[in-house]
């Protein structure tokens, strides 16, 4: 890792067609991006739709060492996701691919198109339970408290 390389976690989602390859697809894409590097991904996890509707949704999250910027980084992010066939039919639709940046460094970053850390990463154990399994430095006690209601499985089937 070069020095100037910052460590990045990546939020992926998906919940139509074959959400495991999707997200399988999603991670090799990401780490083919120049400039980004996969580091760790977690288990996929099963979870019902939160605030969104349709199948259930496979997420994960991964850790990246990127020499991109955050603006350059989200870039990436969102053509990977058109690459996958992502359409925006209307708010919290169900989605062949969804990728989040959740954080960037201990960047804080609030701009019309980008907020970091992702503002509702702390409300959702989607997002928590796998970041714990790779980082579990970055999420606390009290964070997992916030969202334990929430059921998350680890999928079996995508083993
Ligand atoms: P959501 O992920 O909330 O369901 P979308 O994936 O449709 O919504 O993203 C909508 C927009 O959110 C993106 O075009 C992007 O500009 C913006 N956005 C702001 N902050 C972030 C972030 N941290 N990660 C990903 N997208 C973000
Ligand atoms: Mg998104």
């Amino acid at each position: 890792m070069d020095r100037s390389d910052v460590t990045a976690f990546v939020a992926l989602g998906a919940n139509l067609g074959d959400a495991a390859q999707s997200l399988r697809g999603a991670l090799k894409a990401l780490d083919e991006v120049p400039g980004v590097r996969v580091v760790r991904a977690s288990s996929l996890y099963r979870t019902a739709p939160v605030e969104s509707t349709g199948p259930d949704y496979l997420n994960a999250v991964a850790e990246v060492s990127t020499s991109l910027i955050a603006p350059a980084l989200l870039d990436a992010l969102l053509a990977i996701e058109q690459q996958a066939g992502r359409e925006r039919p209307y708010r919290n639709a169900p989605r062949t691919l969804d990728l989040d940046l959740l954080l960037y460094g201990g960047a804080r970053i609030d701009s019309p198109r980008l907020t970091v850390p992702h503002p509702r990463m702390w409300a959702r154990a989607f997002v928590l339970v796998p970041l714990r399994e790779i980082a579990p430095e970055r999420v606390s006690h009290a964070a997992m408290q916030a969202v334990h209601g929430q059921h998350t499985e680890l999928c079996a089937a995508c083993r």
